[in-house]
This record gives C-alpha cells, sequence and structure tokens, in this order.
C-alpha cells in the first residue's frame, strides 16, 4: 500500500493532518501537505485510508 498525493490539488486543508498527524504534515505557509511516511503497514491501512477518504478536494489516494 502506498499513500499518493497529488499536490495540485492540495489546499492545506489539514484535514488528513487531524486523522492522521503520524502520516501527514501540512505546511502553514506553503499550504501543501507532506506525506511522511507513504508505505504504511497493513495494520495501519484503516486508520490511514480514514484520513485519505477525509480530504475534501481528493488529492490523497492509496495504491496497491
Ligand atoms: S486534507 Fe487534502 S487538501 Fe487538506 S492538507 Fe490533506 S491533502 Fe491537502
Amino acid at each position: 500500500m502506498r499513500i499518493v498525493a497529488d499536490l495540485k490539488r492540495c489546499e492545506g486543508l489539514g484535514m488528513c493532518e487531524s486523522m492522521a498527524n503520524d502520516y501527514f504534515e501540512v505546511d502553514e505557509d506553503e499550504e501543501l501537505v507532506t506525506v511522511l511516511l507513504d508505505s504504511p503497514p497493513d495494520a495501519d491501512r484503516a486508520h490511514v485510508y480514514a484520513a485519505v477518504q477525509a480530504c475534501p478536494v481528493l488529492a490523497l489516494s492509496l495504491e496497491g
């Protein structure tokens, strides 16, 4: 499983960070997300998926 962030869509709204701050960090100046760990273990799938789903502009997706 891999987290993919589409930085052209990201508006720095921070929902992903608030749901899973161990995986996502938002730069408030640049208003862009950084994926801290893009290959989460399967045990974290539900946790990461919830954060991906929380993005209001659909900038996040999971592959694999
Ligand atoms: S929730 Fe979406 S728009 Fe907001 S920081 Fe995360 S990726 Fe960017």
